[in-house]
């Protein structure tokens, strides 16, 4: 039995396995909670954007906030991926996993001179620029380093990608990027300041975006300008599509990323500009489905309302449901032939918004382990050391084999650089 969304992920009789690794021998291996990952499933859910933009100048930037272990990092440099970054830290992990800085597009709508000046030194492909403002900074950070800033602009094409409020980037209201009607006037001032080029321009709408239509009307805005940005004598070399497609948590049906590519291509070409390079910055697509958390279930808990099944994996390690309700899938990893009961699957955090899952129906007893699913993206990335917590193990399975990728945080390692005051 395969699961939705993960085809590397399966029963095999009554065990759960990540392609060829019990997740239930992982968790006696490595202890929980443990993040897996399958590195066969990251390249598979890379090939369709490969295929989709094959014969055409392309780059495909990771956009490495969904998941940023340097294990991941090197499996997409590895295939010959970019980046997207939006952090000085961002630029010095995908460095360290062995990136080129040429393939890295910087992203954000608030880096600091400090920012700048690091990744001009590194020289980056591209700043996605997002105000006039950080215009300005750019160019007196160039000019101070005596280099060159290659630029796009974010544009913000007023779109609604008709997901989460927290997670919709391209609408009037959302803090991220330029105003379509700024947007000219906003290259025109990038051509009088020193020190930038620009090279193209970008939107990115939003994340888990699940039908093609919002995308479309995003181009179609973007074409547009880019239209009347050229007709002003501003060259644009490249294409930015951002990111935001969609993966299956439960019964979503997003559209294959070759297919919506092709849509996309369709549009481009029927237009004109089939010329220009097209760069993509996929996050969640790449790796959600790529992961899983493994936790232990550590009490059940009946009650007169609710009964609860409380397990070692908390809000820290995996923050979504808190904070976005997301729902994730939660299976047991080894199947038991008595009966489910129906549970709130919650973490040791002294919160009440600590669940991972709501009304799961669950054949589990103490010490099984379950596995919330579509767990690659935006869930380790984002883990924290609420509770003094230290943040779970990584392992990724590469060919069958599993390598640990990151050390279980010590509790010693949490406060570490802190002081007491004599
Ligand atoms: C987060 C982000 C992405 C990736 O979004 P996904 O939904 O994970 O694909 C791409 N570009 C920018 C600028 C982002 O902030």
């Amino acid at each position: 039995m395969s699961l939705p969304g993960s085809p590397f992920l399966a029963y095999r009789g009554k065990e759960l396995f990540l392609e060829d690794c019990s997740l239930d021998e992982l968790a006696q291996r490595f202890g929980t909670p443990l993040y897996v990952y399958s590195q066969a499933a990251m390249l598979a859910a890379l090939a369709p954007y490969q295929r989709g933009l094959a014969g055409r100048p392309h780059l495909v930037c990771y956009a490495m906030k969904a998941n940023s272990n340097l294990a991941v990092l090197q499996t997409f440099a590895r295939a010959g991926c970019g980046f997207d970054i939006v952090s000085g830290g961002e630029l010095e992990r995908v460095l360290a996993a062995g990136a080129d800085a040429d393939k890295v597009v910087f992203s954000g709508v608030g880096k600091t001179r400090a920012e700048m000046h690091r990744a001009l030194d590194a020289g980056v492909l591209c700043f996605n620029v997002e105000s006039e403002a950080e215009l300005e900074v750019l160019s007196q950070a160039a000019v101070d380093a005596r280099r060159t800033a290659r630029i796009s602009l974010r544009v913000n094409p007023d779109v609604d990608a008709q997901t989460h409020a927290y997670i919709s980037t391209g609408l009037k209201g959302n803090k991220f990027g330029i105003a379509h009607d700024q947007a000219l006037a906003a290259y025109r001032r990038a051509t009088e300041l020193p020190g930038l080029e620009v090279a193209g321009i970008d939107c990115h709408i939003g994340s888990q975006i699940t039908t093609s239509g919002p995308y479309l009307d995003a181009l179609d805005r973007v074409l547009d300008l880019v239209e009347s940005i050229e007709a002003a004598g501003i060259a644009l070399h490249h294409l930015d599509l951002g990111g935001g497609l969609g993966i299956v948590y439960t019964d979503e049906q997003p559209p294959a990323a070759d297919a919506l590519l092709a849509q996309l291509l369709q549009r481009i070409d029927a237009r004109g500009h089939g010329h220009r390079m097209l760069m993509v910055e996929p996050g969640r697509s790449l790796v959600g489905n790529a992961g899983v958390l493994v936790s232990e279930v550590l009490y059940l808990k009946p009650g007169e309302a609710k009964n609860f099944c409380i397990v070692d994996a908390a809000m820290n390690d995996l923050m979504r449901p808190a904070m976005y309700e997301a729902f994730m899938r939660i299976e047991a990893c080894r199947l038991r032939g008595h009966g489910a009961t129906v549970y709130d699957v919650v973490g040791p955090v002294c919160e009440s918004g600590d669940w991972l899952g709501r009304d799961r129906a669950l054949a589990v007893e103490p010490g099984d382990r379950v596995a919330v699913l579509s767990a690659g993206a935006y869930c380790m990335s984002m883990a924290s050391n609420y509770n003094t917590r230290g943040r779970a193990a990584e392992v990724m399975v590469v060919g069958g084999q599993a390598h640990l990728v990151r050390d279980r945080e010590q509790p010693s390692e949490l406060f570490r650089g802190e002081r007491l005051i004599d």
